[in-house]
């Protein structure tokens, strides 16, 4: 606090002393500033060790490099960089980083494609059903699945694929419909609605394979590894918790998944005790209407009464442009405070670029309802208010700089909003949304992005150390497991530093 105070002091008194002249501006005051600005970024508060500004050192080498090369990556769209990504030395040392959590992830897209369609769909009893909108279903059963009005004519992968005469084409172009990622990203979405539809497809092509039950626990299984491997020891996953079914048409309740996420959680962080753990953020799409949404509130208070280390709260997900506001559902969402109970709120808010609309009023409507922490908040460097306001409560903002990309908020990521953000030190943290839509793992693709092209030059070793740690101090995770959580990340980052410098 005293040292704050005195900060504040300086700050002051060196903007009051600041003589605006049509001399040479004085040197000495002039450094001043700008280490004063510096120290206001995320981490230009934190102290390195000498081993730590020794990598720090050479990661900014690294990044004039980078950035003087004839190709700036985050300016190119991902699906082009990301080969070119892969090559980078900063990539690959952020590869190694412990990154602490990932706490924005949608369920259905946790995990990589490649393993959805070489493993899940080879095998026995998986059918494919080909959409008159050029999509596909999937659907596992011991019989022959009834026509459906979007599904007329089931065919069973093994006895078509017998027939098949080049399976990697056809593989991949099941693929194709599983993700966004496509060498023509510039053609093949145009625009912010032509790449949605694309993305909203993609996920119901998706489901028929992740809800049948055994396949969900496997594959959410597969998705801690992931996680893992990309040195990330802990998870918030929003999930709708959709039913699953079994081979012989059984349906299982949300019940069960949250049962089953609670399990594999407990096998996965026994077989990897360097793993922390998982929660859930149940998620409803806007597109349902109020007494739906009520619904889903009462369902999730008592769910997360009845799970409470399972079941971190709620959110609203789905296109914000083209979905109902959150002041729209305020009956709904102001539900526990009327019951008396608390849910804690983790809304999408902000992932827009319409400014002045009722859309845009998610952000200040966020914070309202009081949300643990914003996801995205593209929109938020617009709101001064809203920006203050999250500031204040320390609601952080899930900066997920390729889904914005892809999505096409924005196309060069020099110009992502979150660059005034990260400048001026908001509670942030790095997520990637979508994974298997955008053809990454992990977390180290959009930490690459915010590291060389939001934070640019000045964004150092402190910046990435304040982000990692924040994942773990803005987790839904309760007090002493935060602790026992950065405790473990630390002696990661200590083992990691120890190594590269
Ligand atoms: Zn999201």
């Amino acid at each position: 606090m005293v040292l704050l105070l005195q900060a504040v002091v300086t700050t002051v008194s060196l903007l009051w002393s600041v003589r605006v002249t049509d001399a040479m501006p004085d040197p000495v005051q002039r450094e001043l500033l700008m280490r004063q600005e510096t120290s206001r970024q995320t981490g230009g508060r934190v102290t390195l060790t000498p081993a730590e500004q020794k990598l720090d050192a050479h990661l900014h080498r690294l990044k004039e490099q980078e950035m003087s090369a004839a190709q700036f990556l985050p300016a190119i769209h991902f699906f082009k960089a990301k080969p070119l990504i892969e090559k980078s030395s900063i990539f690959k040392l952020l590869q190694e980083m412990p990154k602490g959590a990932a706490l924005h992830i949608h369920s259905s897209t946790l995990v990589n494609v490649e393993w959805l369609v070489k493993n899940i769909t080879y095998r026995p009893n998986c059918y494919i059903c080909f959409t008159w909108d050029n999509s596909v279903r999937f659907f596992f059963s011991d019989r022959q699945p009834f026509p459906r009005w979007d599904c007329f004519y089931w065919q069973l992968l093994q006895t078509l694929r017998a027939k098949i005469r080049d399976p990697t084409l056809f593989d991949n172009s099941l693929m194709q419909h599983l993700t966004l990622f496509t060498e023509d990203p510039e053609g093949a979405y145009p625009n912010q609605d032509v790449v949605w539809q694309k993305f909203e497809k993609a996920f119901i092509a998706t489901a028929g394979l992740i809800t049948h039950a055994p396949v969900l626990r496997e594959y959410f299984y597969k998705g801690l590894g992931e996680l893992l491997h990309d040195n990330i020891m802990y998870l918030e996953l929003r999930s709708g918790l959709s039913r699953t079914y079994e081979l012989d048409g059984t349906i299982h309740d949300k019940v069960w998944t949250v049962k089953m996420f609670q399990e594999v959680t407990k096998k996965f962080t026994e077989d990897h005790p360097d793993f922390l753990g998982a929660r859930i953020i149940i998620s409803v799409h806007r597109a349902l209407g109020v007494s739906d949404v009520k619904a889903a509130v009462k369902e999730a208070i008592q769910l997360q009464k009845d799970f409470p280390d399972v079941v971190a709260g709620f959110d609203m997900v789905g296109r914000e442009d083209s979905g109902r506001t959150l002041w729209f559902f305020r009956e709904a969402l102001s539900l526990p405070a009327e019951l008396g109970v608390t849910l804690p709120y983790f809304f999408h808010a902000g992932e827009t670029d319409d400014e002045g609309t009722a859309v845009d009023q998610n952000i200040l409507d966020a914070l309202l309802f009081n949300t643990t922490r914003i996801g995205h908040g593209y929109a938020l460097a617009h709101h001064p208010l809203a920006k203050e306001l999250s500031r204040k409560r320390n609601v952080a903002v899930e900066l997920c700089p390729i889904s914005n990309q892809v999505l096409k908020l924005v196309s060069d990521l020099r110009n992502h909003p979150a660059a005034v953000l990260m400048s001026e030190g908001h509670p942030m943290v790095i997520s990637s949304d979508d994974p298997s839509m955008f053809g990454t793992t992990g977390l180290v693709y959009d930490f690459y992005q915010a590291f060389v092209g939001i934070g640019g030059l000045k964004a150092n070793l402190g910046t990435l150390k304040e982000l990692a740690a924040n994942s773990i101090r803005f987790s839904s995770l309760p007090a002493h497991l935060k602790e026992t959580g950065l405790a473990m990340w630390q002696k990661k980052w200590d083992a990691f530093i120890v190594d590269h410098s």
